[in-house]
């Protein structure tokens, strides 16, 4: 067999060039397909023992990379995110909200940026609705929506874009230390001005559309059945994580214990400008990856690169995500 060289492999697509020069010439009469422009909808499935999950994309939105991270320079930044081939003009921040199905019950874990998020940015973000859809399912069918924390990403899409309950028929399930934080009159009194402070008056926005639906519920326990609830503050105050569980399987549904993983897996020491306690956020995130390193554990990343599912592995100076290949078959 012959070697294949660049300059084999060079004359051979001058070959294929020309032969598709023959063939554009032969076949006028048919106009080239248009560019389509759009990325394919954004939805991944999956098993966890009987449960089948679905990783349901709402889009992605591109931050400065100056100030996201605390105690890293821009540069330290940029090389880390050119060193795993990302671009450095920008950062770009996925969000990947996720539905379980348990057979019985259909939960969906943060809701995403929402409609009105959507319709703002001319469908770059708050995708979430429609590649609901497209994966064969409607809000109208969740019958669980279960919050990690309060930040707009993960609450926003509970209301439609007029402000209506997006799930109607869903219970809404929020960690008992993020309410009693975020709906605390006297901590919104001493609130720092500015993203804080915003963050404050967001949340009593939609939980105030929401009426009584509301459920606080305790890291340590099963929030719904197969569903457990564990405490990562730092991020966010009462910021929660959860243990997906069916027969052997499980996955560790993370939020934003590590935000974008090239960043905050690989250096689990630096500060993403958007963690609450930057120092605690630094300590919960050290201790869930040594579990998920131990335990061999799966884990689904809201921020991580679609459909936002790794393992993790140690590194010399942190631990590395290794992206699960897509599976044709579930
Ligand atoms: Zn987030």
């Amino acid at each position: 067999m012959d070697m294949v060289t660049r300059r084999g492999m060079l004359s051979g697509s001058a070959a294929m060039v020309a032969a598709g020069g023959i063939l554009s010439h032969q076949s006028t009469a048919r106009a080239a397909a248009p560019i389509v422009g759009k990325q394919a909808p954004g939805f991944y499935r999956y098993k966890v023992g009987a449960f089948e999950v679905t990783v349901v994309a709402d889009g992605a939105l591109a931050f400065p990379v100056e100030n996201f991270v605390l105690n890293a320079t821009a540069e330290q930044v940029k090389a880390a995110l050119a060193a795993a081939f990302r671009g450095t003009d920008a950062l770009s921040v996925p969000f990947s909200p996720v539905v379980v199905n348990t057979g019985s019950k259909l939960i969906l874990i943060d809701t995403g940026l929402g409609d009105a998020a959507f319709e703002r940015s001319k469908g770059m973000i708050g995708q979430f609705a429609t590649n609901l859809k497209a994966a064969g399912l409607e809000r109208s069918a969740i019958d669980a929506v279960v919050i990690s924390h309060f930040h707009i990403d993960h609450v926003d899409g509970l209301l439609t874009a007029d402000g209506k309950p997006a799930f109607p028929n869903a219970q809404i399930f929020v960690p008992a230390a993020e309410w009693k934080y975020w709906m605390d009159d006297g901590e919104m009194s001493r609130a720092p001005k500015g993203r804080i402070e915003g963050l404050f008056r967001n949340t009593r926005r939609i939980f105030g559309a929401l009426g009584g639906n509301v459920m606080p519920y305790d890291a340590g326990k099963e929030v719904v059945p197969g569903l457990t609830a564990v405490a990562t503050p730092g991020h966010s105050v009462g910021h929660a994580s959860f243990v997906l569980s069916s027969g052997a399987s499980s996955v560790f549904i993370q939020g934003d214990v590590a935000h974008i993983p090239v960043l905050f897996v690989a250096n689990p020491g630096w500060h993403a400008a958007i963690d609450q306690d930057p120092a605690m956020a630094e300590a919960t995130r050290r201790k869930v990856y040594d579990m998920l390193v131990a335990e061999k554990m799966l884990v689904q990343g809201f921020h991580y690169p679609f459909p936002a599912l790794a393992h993790v592995e140690r590194t010399a100076s942190g631990y590395r995500e290794v992206l699960v290949p897509w599976n044709a078959n579930i």
